[in-house]
This record gives C-alpha cells, structure tokens and sequence, in this order.
C-alpha cells in the first residue's frame, strides 16, 4: 500500500483526536463566533506532489480557512431559513461518513442501510401524523424534492394524455397552478422541462400569500380537460402563511388534480396539537416536500420527498435507470436507484434516524414551539419599537421589518447589521416592499439571543 494509507490506517486514533478536538472547539463557542466575515480572502494554493496527509491537511484547514467558517449553525444566524445541526444529527453525519454505504435497494442482497432510510421515513411521518400512505426517500434539499414530487406529477399529466413523457419527452399542455412558489419550485419547472414561465398564478387575498379559493376554482374551471398540477404551499418564507390544504382537497376531489405540497419547513408545525389544523388534509396530497436541513436541525444536505405509494409506477417510470441491465424488473425489487434522480446515493437517512431516535416527538416539539415563541418575542419588540415596523404578522417562525422612516437607509442599516456580526438576517421583497427577514428554526436560539439583537439593531440604528 501507498506508504500514508499505510500510515495513517494504522493511526486513525490520532487523526480522529485531532478532528474531534477541532469540532469541540467549534462547537462549544459557537454562540461567540461571527455570524458573518467581510474578508473571505483565501490565498490560492498549488496542488501537491507529496501531500502532507490527514493530519498536514486539517493543519492546513484550521490555518487558513477555519477561522471563516461563520457561525451559521448558531443560534443567531436568521438569515434564509438555516437550522443547526444537535448532537444526535452530528453523531449520524460523521458516521456516515465512516460507513460510506451507497444506499439502495432494500431487498434480497440489498444493504440495511436502505432498511433503515425506509425506517427514517416511518419515523418523520409518525412525527408528523401523515399516514403510511406513502413512499419516501432521502434528497438533497427541498429543491430536490419539489423536483422529484413535480417529476412524478409530469409523468401522470402526460400518463392522463396516453403519453410517456419520461421515454417521448415534453409535449402537449400541462397546467401547472400556484400561488405563492417558492423559487426552487420555480427552477424545478425549467429543469423539468415544463417552463418556469408557464404557471397559471393564482390571486391572493388582500395581506395574504395563500391561494384565493374562488380564483382558484375559476381557472380549474377554465382549464377543465386538460392536466392541471397544482403547487401548495405549507409554509411560505416570508410570512409563513399556509394555502387552505382542506379546502384544495375538497376541490381535487373535484377537478383530480395533482396536488403538490411544498412543505419544506413548515410541515414541523403538524408535531404541535395547537398548529397541526394548518396542515389539515394534507394525507391527501400526491407528493409533499419536507426538508431536514431546516427546523429538523440536521446538517446539510437532507430533505425527504414523499409520494403516494399509489403512484409508484409513475414515479418508477420517471426514475427508473432503465439502460442498466442488471438491474432485474424494478417494480417488485425496490432499489431508491429507480425511485430517485441520484443514482449513487449518500446514506443521508442516518443523521435523521438518529435525531429522530434521539430526541423523539418531545424534542421536535420543543424545538417548533422555541422557534415559534423567540419569532413572536422578536416581532413583539419590533412592534413596540419607535425605529422598526413588522411589513407582516408574525404568523408563526418568520419576522419581516422595516425601518418606520428613512426607508431609503435598510439597505446600509442591513449592511451594518450583518457587518457586526453578532446576528445574521437577509433582505427581502414583500409585495414590492424591501423587509429585512429574520427566521427562527435553530434549537439553540433563546431569549438571550433576542436580547443580543435588539442592542444591535438600537445601536446600529442610531449610527445610521
Ligand atoms: C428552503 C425552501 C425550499 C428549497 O429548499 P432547499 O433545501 O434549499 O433546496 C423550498 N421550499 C420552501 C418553502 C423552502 O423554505
């Protein structure tokens, strides 16, 4: 063997020590670390002859690079919509790592670890009272499982004209319908094929981002014959507001559409008794996205798509890796290699088994309701400020603001704020509005946390 696999083999105890040192001492001073570095200059380097091995490499790291690394697992990094990573869900990362399956097919010479990614998903459903009515499995992101939930809806669309869309291609007319899409939703339609400009926008009502049910019925009317796809949103980023889930299941009883829900991270508020109504119906949606990177609070990069264990041949078809012969009939021998876009797969199960494991339903209801109580104590002091005002109710885990005069200074106001880096948020656009956007889903974010803001957003609002 090459000398430092040889080497380092017969030492992984010292090269472990070192990492764990590294991640302890990252870890345990998170709270104190920048939620945002100006100067990310990194000096460009040569690729070695002789490399310096494990240990040379993680020196290298903590030289140059570890002192970047923004606190954005930390509990006052607002911006986008970022979770942290608990004990248990890092525990399941790195062991991943260490057990490097390429989880696939669950059956006959299968690998557990394909057992265990199906157990997960038992498990989350549980969490979130969703019926076994589903299949699911491990993706990327939310991004990953809109594309996978509107990859399947495609194939039944084209199914409902005699069509193959996966072997013939795009054709004809599918209608999509949305009201308040997030962008990857968005980007999964040009990927897809079916054109990100090609969504029937459904009306809002006055102050809301959920679909306005009388236009709603209005254009499945007009559409009437043809293939509608309607995209749901279970939690929108800026105001977290729900589309009427019961009242769309009530109208695809009607119309048979396909319904698809995005409930990237506000499918979590189904663990709570006093917000699970919001999510009322939504067993009978087609597909659904749940991100686990979000208010699950397990590292990057892990969402589930759900299907309808009922369209399991359509999603077969939009997945399968038919050229691959050796694969044997791929509808009685199930193989996420059929199933899913990756082929090659990263046991991305094991860090929610473990969290889900860890902390169970309990544990997954504190962290929604912290969530939820820091986002209504931060819009409490924005609504009693004489600086700030919320440009929305803070319905559930999001607080958007502005400043109540000179509206022209957010962008500088943002600037500072961040630049400081004691708190992290990002701007947004809310009907045509620029909104400064903080969102709440880190199991470490307490009430010191809020206090700590607030002196930065006084100070850097009297600076301004
Ligand atoms: C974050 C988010 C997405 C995209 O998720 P990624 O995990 O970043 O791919 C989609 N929909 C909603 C509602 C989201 O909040």
């Amino acid at each position: 063997m090459f000398e430092i696999f040889d080497n380092e083999l017969n030492n992984l105890e010292t090269i472990f020590d070192q990492v764990k040192a590294n991640s302890l001492d990252f870890l345990e001073n998170l709270a104190d670390r920048p939620t945002s570095i100006t100067d990310l200059s990194i000096p460009a380097t040569e690729l070695a002859n002789e490399g310096p091995g494990a240990l040379g490499g993680l020196d290298l790291f903590k030289r140059h690079y570890e002192k970047l690394m923004v606190a954005s697992p930390g509990p006052r990094y607002w911006g986008f919509v970022t979770g942290g990573a608990t004990p248990a869900a890092i525990a399941g990362d790195w062991l991943t790592a260490v057990y490097d399956q390429n989880t696939q097919s669950t059956q006959g010479d299968g690998d557990v670890s394909a057992i265990i990614e199906k157990e997960a998903i038992r498990l989350l459903c549980q969490l979130l009272h969703l019926p076994e009515d589903f299949d699911g499995g491990f993706v990327t992101g939310a991004t990953m499982s809109n594309f996978t939930g509107l990859g399947v809806a495609r194939q039944w669309a084209g199914a409902r004209a005699g069509r193959d869309i996966s072997r013939e291609g795009v054709a004809g007319d599918i209608v999509i319908m949305a009201a308040t899409p997030h962008s990857s939703v968005i980007k999964s339609l040009s990927m897809l094929g079916l054109g990100s400009a090609n969504i029937v926008r459904i009306q809002t009502p006055e102050g809301r981002e959920a679909i306005d049910l009388a236009d709603f019925e209005q254009q499945l009317e007009a559409h009437k014959g043809r293939p509608v796809i309607v995209n749901c949103s279970a939690g929108t980023v800026n105001t977290v507001d729900f589309d009427d889930i019961k009242a769309i299941i009530a109208l695809k009883n009607k119309y048979h559409f396909w319904l698809h829900i995005d409930a990237a991270f506000g499918g979590f508020v189904a663990c709570l008794p006093s917000h699970r109504h919001l999510l009322e119906g939504w067993e009978h949606a087609d597909s659904i996205t749940i991100d686990c990177h979000k208010w699950m609070n397990v590292p990057y990069d892990s969402a589930v798509s759900l299907v309808r264990k009922e369209h399991n041949k359509l999603q077969i078809s939009t997945f399968q890796n038919s050229n691959a012969p050796y694969l044997g009939d791929t509808s009685d021998n199930f193989s996420y290699l059929n199933f899913l876009p990756e082929n090659s797969r990263r046991f991305r199960a094991l860090p929610a088994w473990f969290s889900l494991t860890a902390y169970g339903r309990n544990g997954f209801e504190w962290i929604v309701r912290n969530s939820i109580e820091r986002a209504q104590e931060f819009g409490s002091y924005i609504e009693s400020s004489e600086n700030f005002a919320l440009v929305a109710p803070v319905r559930l885990n999001v607080v958007c603001f502005r400043l109540k005069k000179d509206i022209e200074k957010m962008p500088a106001f943002l600037k500072e704020l961040n630049r400081r880096g004691k708190v992290f948020m990002t701007p947004t656009l809310l009907s045509g509005q620029s909104a400064v956007r903080a969102a709440f889903v880190n199991y470490r974010t307490g009430k010191e946390d809020i206090a700590i803001a607030v002196r930065e957003m006084e100070e850097v609002f009297h600076s301004l």
